[in-house]
């Protein structure tokens, strides 16, 4: 035998190439990529409408063939309507999302469409194709395809409807800033910039906003409790009442269009595809939660009333207007940790290298920088992901804010991987300063990049439909939540945070950060399940007063009572985007909890275990049931146990 050299062997026909972004010309790449995608994809539905193959492998190749169109088309819409420097280039990406969305409406309303599948035989499929064929009936069905034709038709109306209320929704919730008008000395305990930014009017009055900027540093900050009171109060009242109105009505948007689908509620009908499978699950969830929660949150809680009562000693309760301020001032008071100093720990550019190594050891992965490929601004680090010494997937780290681009931290997909068709890559979009970042950001790059890697991880597939982040959407959150638990180990953090002078943040100051992390997961916990609880109330319970109803779940789920004339029901967005399931997020995280269990808290890297994680719970996508996936990394069903044990702690 003789020996062969890897190195001259060569290049892996069947490895797929990168996307080969533009230098310039962005417009009609845009248009290429996205419309002429589109284009494709109904030409493929109608030859396949019109002459369907005869074998059940071959129809679903061919219906492959059209969603990957579609998601290709619909990627670069979503990412580039959000991040492209030229705005008329996000206003064409914007066009290709909808027409991604009207496609996908049309499809799922589609007759003669649905009959080519409902024919098919599943005999002898394996795995994932039976598996894919049933999704895609379930879809069908979903959608009300199998329906008399008037039917369909006002589902397509309610459809329509549903979307104009969530943007008049919306659109009210972000149009209303409300605002308070204080005197200047009403200031005290704000931060100087803060002041500096915010100068007296003509009458010797301040303005402070229900914005963000305004409204988050004034409830933590204020010293004045009846200006406080005041903002919060307005601030909870956005959107109020127009909103009251928009909302019951976009309930019996969906009330009429489970029923038009056969279900008892629409939380039935979109519990039905996740984890959690009925609405009355949700229920239970909601209700087990508050009762894990409990003594965590009065414990938290009676520190907050007990440093109350040393400025007021008549208060017997602490509600939302005093609660922000007066956790901050135990924090300071009690748990003291200086942000300030924190944050001399967190240099970008090294936390961005330290990211990428933590991750790259945990996940056996290589990260390889490219420079001479083109992208859509000089901010964009570009990396080539390398596993066993195969290329898998390529990132972009997009991290710095600039006119015109998303607002918030996510990850958006570029492509979805194919095995031997298309190389996975996805995209961090975040909004970072150049120089130190607090703490808190880092745990947000880590959050976001668990999603990256999910999605780079689970892009070597047969089917579009199982590519990347493509689990039930309530367990979407877990595999990003449990890597947050790497921005918050000493050890982790000992091998990328430093300070300018080379020291490396002390392992007390981490143990501080966590107490002070630590402090009212409780009482948030039960604050999260009263949002829960409204979401999936108003859901399956109609009301004329969702007021009266909002306070009602308000006593019975959250430790703190309701703020006097407020209506947050109208500018709670989730409600719209959420709908039922805004209990998602904390079902993600019992499960990220559990997950984390099966680690060494000693030793974060420890390869076996986390190998096991990489490739039964990342790798295989969308082609297993969560649940079975998770049971197959811990070798049991998950538990509430190590969730339980966090609340207590
Ligand atoms: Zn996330």
């Amino acid at each position: 035998m003789t020996a062969i050299d890897p190195a001259a062997l060569p290049a892996d026909p069947t490895a797929p190439a990168p996307l080969a972004l533009p230098e310039q010309g962005w417009l009609e790449w845009v248009s290429a990529r996205g419309d002429g995608g589109l284009d494709r994809a109904r030409a493929l539905v109608d030859e396949l409408r019109a002459h369907p193959p005869a074998a059940t492998l071959d129809v679903l190749a061919r219906w492959d063939a059209v969603q990957t169109a579609m998601a290709d088309a619909g990627s670069v819409g979503s990412l580039f309507s959000e991040v492209h420097p030229d705005a008329a280039v996000r206003e064409r990406a914007e066009t290709v999302v909808q027409r991604v969305q009207r496609l996908e409406t049309d499809l799922g309303l589609d007759p003669d469409l649905y009959a080519v599948f409902a024919a098919l035989d599943p005999e002898g499929l394996g795995d994932d194709a039976s598996r894919l064929l049933e999704r895609t009936l379930r879809d069908f069905r979903r959608s009300g395809v199998d329906r008399d034709e008037s039917t369909r038709d006002r589902l397509r109306e309610l459809n329509e409807r549903a979307i104009v209320l969530s943007q008049e929704f919306s659109k009210n919730m972000r149009e209303d800033v409300r605002s308070i008008r204080v005197r200047p000395e009403q200031l005290a305990g704000m931060p100087q910039d803060w002041v500096d930014a915010h100068p007296m009017g003509d009458d010797g009055l301040v303005t402070v906003t229900t914005d963000y900027p305004d409204v988050v540093p004034f409830r933590t900050f204020a010293h004045d409790a009846e200006a406080r009171r005041e903002l919060v109060t307005q601030f909870l009242t956005i959107a109020w009442p127009a909103n009251d109105t928009v909302l019951q009505q976009l309930l019996a948007v969906r009330r009429e269009i489970a029923t038009l689908l056969g279900y008892a509620s629409w939380a039935d009908y979109d519990a039905e595809v996740k984890m959690i499978g009925t609405g009355e699950a949700i229920g239970d969830f909601v209700d087990r939660i508050t009762d894990l929660s409990t003594d965590s949150a009065q414990r938290d809680k009676q520190v907050l009333l007990d440093r109350l009562r040393r400025d007021r000693p008549e208060a017997t309760d602490i509600d939302g207007a005093d609660a922000t301020y007066f956790a901050e001032l135990v924090r300071k008071e009690q748990l003291a940790v200086d942000a300030q100093r924190v944050r001399t720990y967190f240099d970008f550019e090294r936390v961005r290298q330290g990211l990428l190594d933590v991750t790259g050891r945990l996940f056996g992965l290589e990260w390889h920088r490219v420079t001479d490929a083109p992208s859509w601004h000089h901010d964009v680090a570009t990396y080539d992901v390398h596993a066993d010494g195969e290329r898998i997937g390529r990132i972009h780290l997009d991290l710095h804010p600039r006119d015109g681009k998303y607002k918030h931290a996510a990850q958006f997909d570029l492509v979805p991987g194919l095995a031997g068709r298309q190389l996975a890559e996805g995209v961090l979009v975040c909004n970072f300063n150049r120089g130190l970042l607090e703490h808190d950001e880092v745990v947000t790059l880590f959050h976001e990049f668990g999603h990256l890697v999910h999605h780079v991880l689970a892009g070597r597939g047969r089917w579009v439909r199982f590519s990347g982040v493509a689990t039930e959407w309530d367990f979407v959150e877990a595999p990003s939540q449990m890597l947050e638990e790497w921005a918050w180990d000493e050890a982790v953090l000992a091998t990328f945070a430093r300070n300018a002078d080379g020291e490396t943040i002390p392992p007390e100051l981490v143990r501080a950060m966590r107490a002070a992390d630590d402090f009212g997961k409780g009482y948030d916990a039960r604050t999260q399940m009263f949002y829960a609880a409204l979401s999936y109330d108003l859901h399956v319970n109609p009301t004329d007063d969702v007021t009266a109803r909002l306070r009602e779940l308000m006593a019975r789920y959250s430790v703190f009572p309701y703020v006097e004339g407020t209506h947050m029901h109208c500018h709670f967005g989730h409600l719209d985007g959420y709908s039922s399931a805004y209990y998602t997020y904390m079902w993600s995280l019992v499960i990220a909890k559990d997950m984390f269990s099966a680690f060494d808290a000693d030793d974060l890297f420890a390869p076996e275990v986390a190998a096991r994680y990489r490739d039964r719970v990342l790798a295989p996508g969308g082609r297993r049931d969560a649940a079975d996936l998770v049971h197959d990394f811990l070798g049991r069903d998950y538990t509430f146990d190590a969730y339980a044990a966090w609340l207590a702690r």
